[in-house]
């Protein structure tokens, strides 16, 4: 028995050992990502389907690899969370993305609005405030024009904690959104004293919103209840005109997904702006 126990011991630490090295892998490779500028930003658009325009982006992270191509954030986002690398990363997304706002709206597009997605780790940094306030500073972007997208589970992590982190950034004149909402048991009690402007129905219920009367039922829920809280509310991961009829009869206006667009590369994005200006 006892054999078999050192000989245990020592099968674990061996496959301990290979994950260990596999991450510092990782997380060497992440590093080497930022020093050789392999992270890009796509940008996906939110229309109003009222007037059927452009009224924002959503900014979305990628990894242009040598060898591996374009890798999705779902594949180096959590490491870079773990690792503690994502406080430069999201630097970095938070800066490109204003900047390229910044571009977008001096070329005629004053009032677009860009979201950028923002970690629990991110939030819990100390100085995250101070970061975002520097950069609003520096840029000169209107704090408005600039969508926080925070997660539930971030937000119900430390309650206290993260109302306090909410109060301060409003007071920056951004503007706050839960993402992914309903799928994170965030309490309507809580929700009473978030001071969030926009709620993101999670694509789940979107996606099955034709099929699945309980998940019709949850997002004209989410609506109504935006609607009594006087948010905003804005459906992600609209791929059919059935999904876009539905949303808009329980008043929903805002959108984004497949079914308007994709998320592409800015010199893209710019021909989609383009093309809306014409309309
Ligand atoms: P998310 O914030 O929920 O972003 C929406 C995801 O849904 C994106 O995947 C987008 O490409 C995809 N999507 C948009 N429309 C549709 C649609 O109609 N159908 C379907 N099936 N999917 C759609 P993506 O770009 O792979 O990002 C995945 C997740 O990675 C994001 O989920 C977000 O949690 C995270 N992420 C992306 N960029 C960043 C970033 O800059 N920072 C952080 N912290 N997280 C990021
Ligand atoms: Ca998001
Ligand atoms: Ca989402
Ligand atoms: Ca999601």
């Amino acid at each position: 028995a006892k054999e078999l126990g050192r000989n245990n011991y020592q099968f674990f630490t061996a496959a301990m050992n290979e994950q260990l090295g596999e991450r510092l892998r990782i997380e060497g490779a992440l590093r080497s990502a930022l020093e050789r500028r392999e992270f890009v930003l796509h940008y996906q658009p939110q229309i109003d389907v009222l007037g059927g325009r452009i009224f924002g982006m959503e900014a979305l992270i990628r990894w242009q690899h040598p060898e591996l191509g374009m890798v999705a954030p779902s594949r180096f986002i959590g490491l870079a969370e773990e690792t503690g690398l994502i406080l430069p990363i999201g630097a970095w997304v938070l800066r490109t993305a204003c900047l390229q706002l910044l571009e977008w709206q001096r070329g005629g597009r004053a009032g677009l609005r860009i979201a950028v997605n923002v970690s629990a780790r991110q939030l819990a940094a100390p100085g995250f405030v101070q970061t975002v306030a520097e950069l609003l500073a520096e840029t000169g972007l209107a704090p408005r024009c600039l969508e926080l997208e925070l997660t539930e589970s971030f937000l119900m992590q430390d309650v206290e904690h993260a109302i306090g982190m909410m109060h301060q950034l409003k007071q920056l004149g951004v503007q706050l959104a839960i993402d992914d909402f309903g799928t994170g048991y965030s309490s309507l009690a809580h929700l009473k004293r978030f001071e969030v402007d926009v709620l993101k129905i999670d694509q789940t219920f979107v996606r099955d919103l034709a099929v699945d009367p309980d998940d019709a039922a949850i997002v004209a829920t989410i609506i109504a209840l935006a609607a009594n809280l006087k948010l905003e509310v804005i459906s992600e991961g609209v791929e059919t005109q059935d999904q876009v009829d539905f949303l808009r009869r329980h008043g929903c206006r805002q959108m984004q997904g497949y079914h308007f667009g994709r998320p592409v590369d800015a010199a893209a994005f710019e021909q989609l702006l383009l093309a809306d200006e014409a309309r």
